[in-house]
């Protein structure tokens, strides 16, 4: 047998895969009727250009002919690189990190990924606040681990007292993404601080203590004035994953980082782990050239306020329509509940949808059934367009009862 059984089922499962399926679907029916017949929510890719720094950059540092400007660095990063990181983190935790606290990565998820393969050992668990991003099943699976999924409260805040009773003693780490993926949900300070102390006291009774993994790739994208909540001044064990894929619009060139709280017990050694795993995964060190880029233009900023206009509008366009859906603080989601006449089958909602050539990914796979979820991060023309598409969907479900 060629491929792995368990990677061939993986793959071939009803779930596996189903955004990207619905991505490339979406080019097959813009070939057909036009792009702009086609509302295509599928996928997360930010639409809104880098900023101009960033293309400064880029051209600046393309002219480099220094010795060995493209060849291998220290695993960790370039040490001035992993400096810059520090001194973003600083400013987004509000406590003093050192250079020595962070490693570079292949994006958010390939932080995760070097992160679990050190943190994780065969049998060890990792809880997670459900819906979540769908790929961390498969990220905590890699290393021989489970993802348990706590499902949220009803307001899709985090349910403290679920998470706290789900920890045991093969609890190797809780999971949080905020603003999270797909729902749009900002965990509020006190949600931090309560989630903080019952891990703390999980921790002395149980005698290991979880690690909390805060992974932010939103963290700058925030409506209405929100900010996300810093986790180091409240819990010790806590290291934050992040990147640039979506805050400058940079989600090909696979650039981000892993910091470990300064004041982490064990920190050091974790530290020295996710130095040795990103070598041992293949990855051997974050993308050279776009380290220098992120280090140069990590402060700069895509105008957020679009994508609240974005969001703005599609909330109007859904409450026209009828379709319930929260309202996203951060990212560029929107979580809408399947019609009543669907009875929670969020794949049968998404397969409707298509017909009136709108493309949202089903809930059910970022465990979230009878939910599914529009990314926004499309043109505002797009949104305009898809509304008499959504209304008239919802129309013919009501003359069709
Ligand atoms: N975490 C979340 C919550 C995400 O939504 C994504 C990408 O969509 C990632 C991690 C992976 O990000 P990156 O492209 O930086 O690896």
């Amino acid at each position: 047998m060629p491929v792995s059984p368990y990677i061939k089922s993986t793959m071939t499962s009803k779930s596996a895969g189903v955004i990207r399926k619905m991505f490339e679907e979406g080019l097959e029916l813009k070939k057909k009727y036009g792009e702009d017949k086609v509302f295509d929510f599928s996928i997360g890719n930010p639409d809104l250009e880098p900023p101009e720094e960033v293309f400064q950059c880029i051209q600046k540092l393309a002219a480099d002919r220094s010795k060995n400007c493209h060849g291998y660095m220290p695993n960790a990063g370039y040490p001035s690189v992993r400096a810059a990181m520090a001194m973003k983190t600083q400013a987004e935790q509000g406590v003093p990190v050192g250079a020595d606290c962070v490693v570079m990565s292949v994006g958010a998820a390939g932080a995760l990924n070097a992160l679990f393969k050190a943190i994780i050992s065969e049998g060890d668990k990792v809880l997670v606040s459900a819906p979540f991003f769908t790929e961390y099943r498969h990220y905590v699976k890699n290393y021989g681990g489970t993802l348990v999924e706590v499902p949220a409260r009803e307001d899709f805040s985090l349910d403290v007292e679920a998470l706290a009773a789900a920890m045991d003693e093969h609890t190797a780490a809780v999971l949080i993404n905020s603003p999270n993926n797909p729902t749009g949900r900002i965990y509020s300070e006190q949600q931090i601080k309560e989630l903080a102390g019952a891990m703390e006291l999980h921790a002395r009774k149980c005698g290991r203590k979880p690690y909390l993994v805060c992974d932010e790739p939103y963290r700058a994208i925030a409506y209405d004035g929100k900010t996300v909540p810093p986790v180091f001044p409240v819990y010790d064990s806590a290291v934050v994953v992040t990147s640039f894929a979506k805050n400058l619009s940079l989600p090909g060139e696979r650039i981000g980082y892993i910091c470990v709280n300064p004041a982490c017990p064990d920190r050091d050694e974790v530290v020295a782990a996710c130095i040795f795993t990103t070598r041992i995964l293949g990855y051997v060190n974050a993308p050279a050239f776009f380290q220098r880029v992120a280090a140069e233009t990590w402060n700069a900023k895509v105008d957020y306020s679009l994508y609240r206009e974005r969001r703005d509008l599609i909330m109007e366009i859904l409450d026209e329509a009828g379709i319930e859906h929260i309202v996203p603080e951060g990212a560029f989601y929107m979580w809408c509940k399947a019609p009543s006449v669907f009875k929670g089958d969020d794949m049968a909602f998404c397969d409707y949808l298509k017909k009136y050539n709108i493309l949202s990914a089903p809930g059910s796979g970022f465990g979230g059934k009878g939910w599914i979820r529009l990314a926004y991060c499309v043109s505002k023309e797009s949104i305009k367009n898809s509304r008499a598409a959504f209304v008239k969907a919802v129309k013919d479900l009501e003359e069709a009862k």
